[in-house]
């Protein structure tokens, strides 16, 4: 099967022209941020991106705004030849590169703080996070003037801050959320799992098992979110190495903690394994 090469633009200004000359055409465009080191969670969203759309478009940027300086920023996996070849595969037409430089040239001052619903659970443990996040997502928007843009449930909260912000300032963009892309034995992919160390990745199956006994739970009836809260506590405290950040269960629209489980609830897990912190989450619908 193939398929041509993703144009690599690095340039966001020559990446602007030629959207806004396809759009002059009437071309639809879709876009997808990523960070790069690109997996099948990734390329789910640039396979929807081009199905839905004339014009495809990959952002592989490593944002250093939404980094704290404590964080992974320096040794994130950059591997661009890799990605390009699987954008290859799925047809995808451009693959938007730029350099921290191109996006934040020597005197930008610009920071989108979007409040609410940015403000609680990653928010609280990363305070400058969805800062970075919304600020790039913007600029992404603005650059591409893309129709639709594609994020997964994955990163539950983020999906949440960016339709805020799309909400509050008027952004002409359709937000559409994927759904998460997981390996076999369930374990959610990211890019962060290749830090893992091989007894790392079988602890970090808690997050999936949590997650399946919070659902088990729930369904059997509980309706206390306390309780099923304490009980993930507990079985995610007895695995080696695992630190837990935060075990919530909320209202999946604002994200607002429940006490009482009434309709569906996302439950959202933050979770070190060593060194190495993954999110993951699961929407429940009580039977
Ligand atoms: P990142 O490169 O981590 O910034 O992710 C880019 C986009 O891919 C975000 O919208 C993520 O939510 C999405 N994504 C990451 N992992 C997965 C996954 N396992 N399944 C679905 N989408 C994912």
């Amino acid at each position: 099967m193939a398929e041509r090469k993703p144009e690599v633009i690095h340039d966001p200004k020559e990446l602007q022209s030629r959207l806004a000359e396809l759009r002059k055409q009437g071309k639809k465009i879709g876009l997808v941020p990523t960070m790069g080191a690109l997996h099948y969670g990734h390329l789910s969203l640039a396979i929807a991106a081009k199905e839905e759309n004339d014009i495809s478009v990959v952002s592989i940027f490593v944002n250093p705004k939404q980094f704290a300086p404590n964080e992974d920023f320096d040794k994130y996996p950059r591997i661009l030849e890799k990605d390009l070849d699987l954008l290859e595969q799925i047809g995808v037409d451009f693959a938007f590169v730029p350099s921290s430089s191109d996006m934040y040239p020597v005197g930008f001052d610009a920071n989108v703080h979007v409040g609410g619903v940015s403000e609680i659970l990653e928010g609280s443990f990363r305070p400058t996070h969805f800062d970075g996040v919304a600020t790039v997502v913007l600029k992404l928007f603005l650059i591409t003037g893309a129709d639709t843009a594609y994020f997964g449930q994955k990163d539950f909260q983020q999906v949440a801050v960016v339709r805020k912000m799309v909400r509050d300032l008027n952004v002409p963009i359709d937000i559409v959320s994927c759904p998460i892309i997981r390996e076999k034995d369930g374990l959610a992919l990211s890019s962060r799992n290749r830090y893992l160390s091989e007894e790392e990745r079988k602890s970090a199956l808690i997050l999936y098992e949590a997650l399946g006994q919070a659902e088990f739970m729930i369904h059997s009836g509980t309706r206390n979110a306390a309780a099923v809260k304490a009980e993930l506590r507990r079985m995610i405290e007895a695995v080696p190495d695992a630190e837990i950040d935060y075990i919530e269960i909320a209202d999946p629209a604002s994200l607002i903690e429940m006490e009482n489980i009434a309709g569906n609830v996302v439950v959202l897990l933050a979770v070190r394994i060593g060194k190495t912190r993954l999110i993951d989450n699961m929407i429940v619908q009580p039977k």
